[in-house]
């Protein structure tokens, strides 16, 4: 699993209409390899600016964002690339449509591998060891049109970790879904970490979510607001 810090970040979008709005003020945090965390907090908190600065989506205005010990708020737009198709994968709202609909779950894994050098790929599980290893067996051969949503839904997540990220962000992973297919995804995440080593940074609404992920953080108006750590608030 990758680590990521944050020192001092503050995040300031620029609206069309010229306003500024500050989106994070000044945020610190350090977050291990192999770790766990839930992102929490109010509609337009920050969640989602602070996932995408980790994901190299965009730049901090000020402060520092360390991913794998690399400073991403400074280097060239093409390391940024590399960075976003290598190391950090990003489980997007609505992923499962992303998915070729008329191949199998082994083929879509082969699909986003396609980029990939073949000597990189040769250090991966194959599809068939990674939806094995990650408790998806069954859905191997089985074409996507056939699956349910929640069996779409776990499979881009097996796809999204597929290339061998570091780091696995996931914005709301489980909407949309209902209350069995949300438990099931929140398993496959834990699976994702613990076969993996996959470090997790989940932003989520779900209480029911947040309370199976170790750590959670509540961001509130730009900044951390408070942490809680095995089942205690404080
Ligand atoms: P959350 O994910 O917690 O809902 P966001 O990170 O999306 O919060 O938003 C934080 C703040 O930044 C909000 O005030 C939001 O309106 C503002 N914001 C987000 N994206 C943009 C943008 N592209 N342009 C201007 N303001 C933005
Ligand atoms: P979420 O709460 O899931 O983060 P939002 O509805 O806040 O989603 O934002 C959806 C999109 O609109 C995002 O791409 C965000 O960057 C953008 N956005 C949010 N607030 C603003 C804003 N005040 N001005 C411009 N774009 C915004």
């Amino acid at each position: 699993g990758i680590a990521v810090r944050c020192q001092n970040v503050v995040h300031i979008y620029t609206t069309l209409a010229g306003h500024d709005v500050v989106a994070l003020r000044g945020v610190n945090l350090d977050i291990a390899p192999g770790e766990q965390v839930a992102l929490l907090g109010p509609s337009g908190s920050g969640k989602s600016t602070l996932l995408g600065l980790f994901g190299g989506l965009q730049r901090a205005s000020a402060g520092k964002v360390v991913v794998d010990g690399i400073d991403i708020s400074r280097i060239p737009e093409s390391e940024l690339t590399r960075l976003r198709a290598g190391k950090v994968a990003s489980l997007l709202q609505g992923a499962r449509r992303n998915l070729l609909t008329y191949a199998s779950a082994a083929g879509n894994v082969e699909f986003a591998r396609r980029g990939l050098a073949p000597a990189d790929v040769r250090e991966l599980p194959s599809p068939r060891q990674l939806l094995d290893l990650l408790g998806l067996g069954e859905l191997t051969d089985k074409p996507v049109n056939a699956m349910s949503g929640g069996e779409q839904q776990r499979v881009a997540l097996a796809v999204t970790v597929s290339s061998g990220a570091g780091l696995l962000l996931c914005d709301e992973p489980t909407s949309q879904l209902g209350h069995a297919d949300r438990d099931t995804m929140v398993d496959l995440i834990q699976r994702v970490n613990a076969e993996l080593g996959t470090t997790v940074v989940i932003v989520t609404h779900d209480p029911d979510i947040a309370s199976r992920i170790p750590r959670r953080i509540t961001i509130r108006n730009g900044r951390i607001g408070s942490e809680g750590v095995h089942g205690r608030d404080y």
